[in-house]
């Protein structure tokens, strides 16, 4: 019997707020866009991204949110500043980042995006996939998520 889906669980750095994320995929996905960049200090590592509610937290009172975009907002912890996850508001998901839990070894990054915003200091070692900052957008754009 395999069931691939596992329950993750991590924290913030002060310990704060916990979460806990339904999660079958292993993979990592790297963004490189300015906005992540500045957000987190260098490139944002997280989950596979998932719907709302498979995302449980523990401190909510602590959660401070962010609206960066029109359509999506950031979340961080109130007492330590740890970055918590990104949330694509028309379509209910959160990318949660992947440094707040201890994961398995079979998680890797397997895919990178925003990468014509990637600095020369941010590349990665190693194959994966790579989409450029138009490419996301047309992909968002094509699933009726954000409008021009
Ligand atoms: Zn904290
Ligand atoms: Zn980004």
């Amino acid at each position: 019997m395999t069931d691939t889906s596992s329950t993750l669980t991590g924290h913030c750095l002060c310990g704060a707020v916990a979460l806990t994320v339904q999660q079958a995929s292993r993979d990592i996905e790297v963004c490189h866009c300015e906005m992540c960049r500045k957000w987190s200090g260098g490139p944002l590592f997280c989950l596979h991204t998932v719907a709302e509610g498979d995302v449980g937290v523990t401190g909510e009172e602590h959660v401070v949110r962010y609206r960066s975009s029109d359509w999506a907002e950031r979340a961080f912890c109130g007492r330590c500043g740890s970055n918590l996850w990104y949330q694509l508001l028309p379509a209910g998901t959160r990318t949660v980042t992947a440094g707040l839990f201890d994961l398995p070894q079979d998680f890797a990054v397997t895919q990178q995006i925003f990468v014509d915003e990637r600095p020369h200091w941010a590349r990665l070692a190693g194959e994966t996939v790579e989409k450029t900052g138009p490419q996301i957008h047309a992909e968002a754009e094509a699933a009726g998520l954000v409008t021009k």
